[in-house]
């Protein structure tokens, strides 16, 4: 037996996996085909919030009068904003290669596939540096990830210059002028909110009705509401029927509201959702469940083959990092035997856009669709102290309480930095806090979280300061 547990695929998912497993005692190697930190941290959630960033810092320094500040003129350098995300996700990435070296964990840069075997399936991996190796371990975990949805049938597919997904969106020669996003989840928004602070035509097409179409629909009704005065525009219950290159960009056919109609741009972002990495593994032959693309797992992630699990990006939605790590560690905690709580935590997720959205938990409509009577308490920044204090009064907080037994259900904010305070109320749903324990919780002052206490205070009629 080489190893007690092969890891396949070092991103968030992968690479916790392989440090909890290394301080549980197990003898592991993980295996990366391309960058250690897999997506997120080289392509992904990293390298877009430096992009971001940049894209924040120079859309703040037009306000910069309300804040009694002269400065003459602005401008960016567009490589330099680039080079400095590129920075940021390889610096990351290095820091991933002293983990593994540091938890003894055999980082092997190749491709994997799987073969029949027993207890687990064997390992072979293609080496980058020529050559294979065959490996046997008691358990294997596929943390193998996912990439771009495509649709070529109508033209969403990447051609690496007019067309983009998000790989050549991070890295892009120049700023466009114009822009088309197909998509208006997290990732495409949080392209449309980088290049429109940098000051392109930005036009974000979304099939559904609304935009952020998973989160609350008030949160969804503010937020196209606080981009739109930041120059976006948006075409919703738009459907695209074809995308091609024309000789100096793009053209985008679209049906909405029975009409047929074209838009054209210099660019399109395809952002469309996103496919498991489940080809070329040799799933097929060892008869592994998959289901529309995603690997099928269990309770505990395990696949239909003995010895054989996945988690993160390829084992399905949400597809997020921090529900990657969060499976991978109790992935490798059931299988060292420790029986690790059930994978019941409530995942966040966050959109690093102007305003910044983030929720946890059940939208309103979907916990009244769960059969939960309800109670909503809504408080808004404008008239936060700290907010006002900021310049930062866009946006709420809204809480939705189950009313019989006071449970936190969900909690959906847009406004400034409430990706940083919606931990709060995750913290608050994992302890299965009622709204008794979120009155009585103290919030510093002034900061903008005492919206949090207020929307409580809110849904249960003991507002103070509105
Ligand atoms: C533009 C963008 C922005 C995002 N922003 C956020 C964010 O702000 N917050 C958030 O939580 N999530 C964000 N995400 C999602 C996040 O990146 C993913 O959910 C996360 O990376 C999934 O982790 P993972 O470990 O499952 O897979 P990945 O990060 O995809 O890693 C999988 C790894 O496996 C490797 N691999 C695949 N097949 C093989 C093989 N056969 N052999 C060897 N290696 C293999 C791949 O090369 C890759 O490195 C974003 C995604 C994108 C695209």
């Amino acid at each position: 037996m080489d190893f007690d547990l092969i890891v396949i695929g070092a991103g968030p998912g992968g690479y916790v996996t392989a440090i909890r497993a290394s301080q549980l005692g197990l003898k592991t190697a993980i295996i990366e085909r391309e960058a250690l930190g897999g997506i997120c941290l080289n392509w992904g959630c990293i390298p877009t919030k430096a992009l971001l960033k940049s894209g924040e810092v120079y859309e703040q320094l037009s306000h910069l009068a309300d804040y009694g500040i002269k400065i003459e003129g602005r401008s960016y350098d567009f490589a330099k904003v680039v080079e400095r995300s590129r920075g940021v996700a390889k610096q990351l990435s290095s820091g991933v290669a002293f983990l593994m070296k540091k938890h003894k964990i055999e980082v092997i840069d190749g491709t994997a596939t799987l073969q029949k075997a027993s207890p687990a399936p064997k390992v072979v991996v293609a080496l980058k540096a020529g050559g294979a190796r065959t490996l046997q371990a008691k358990n294997v975990i596929l943390a193998t990830g996912a990439r771009a949805r495509t649709i070529p049938q109508i033209g969403l597919e990447p051609d690496g210059e007019f067309i983009w997904t998000y790989r050549e969106a991070m890295v892009p020669k120049a700023c466009p002028k114009s822009l088309l996003v197909i998509g208006s989840g997290a990732i495409g928004i949080e392209f449309a909110s980088f290049y429109r602070a940098l000051g392109a035509e930005v036009t974000v097409i979304e099939a559904l009705d609304r935009i952020l179409p998973v989160e609350d629909e008030e949160v969804s009704v503010a937020a196209r509401k606080a981009f739109e005065k930041r120059g976006l525009k948006f075409r919703v219950g738009a459907k695209v029927t074809k995308l091609s290159k024309t000789k100096t960009g793009v053209s985008i056919a679209l049906e909405a509201a029975g009409k047929a109609e074209t838009l054209e741009a210099e660019r399109a972002i395809v952002a469309v959702g996103i496919s498991g990495n489940v080809e070329n593994l040799g799933l097929e032959a060892l008869g592994v469940a998959v289901d529309r693309g995603h690997v099928v797992i269990d309770t505990h992630c395990a696949t239909n083959v003995p010895g054989l699990y996945a988690i993160g990006d390829v084992a399905g939605p949400p597809w997020l990092a921090h529900k990657a790590s969060h499976e991978g560690v109790h992935c490798v905690e059931h299988i060292a035997g420790l029986k690790p709580n059930g994978l019941t935590a409530p995942i966040p997720g966050c959109t690093y856009a102007q305003p910044q959205v983030a929720s946890v938990g059940l939208t309103e409509a979907a916990a009244k669709a769960a059969g939960h009577e309800v109670k909503v308490g809504r408080f808004p920044f404008r008239v936060n102290g700290k907010a006002i204090a900021a310049g930062e009064t866009e946006g709420f907080v809204k809480t939705v309480f189950d009313a019989k037994t006071g449970a936190l259900l969900g909690a959906h904010m847009i406004g400034g930095e409430v990706t940083e305070m919606i931990q709060g109320f995750a913290i608050a749903m994992t302890l299965e806090a009622t709204e008794a324990d979120l009155m009585a919780t103290v919030f510093p002052h002034p900061t903008m979280s005492e919206a949090m206490h207020e929307s409580v205070l809110d849904a249960f009629g003991q507002v103070l300061h509105l």
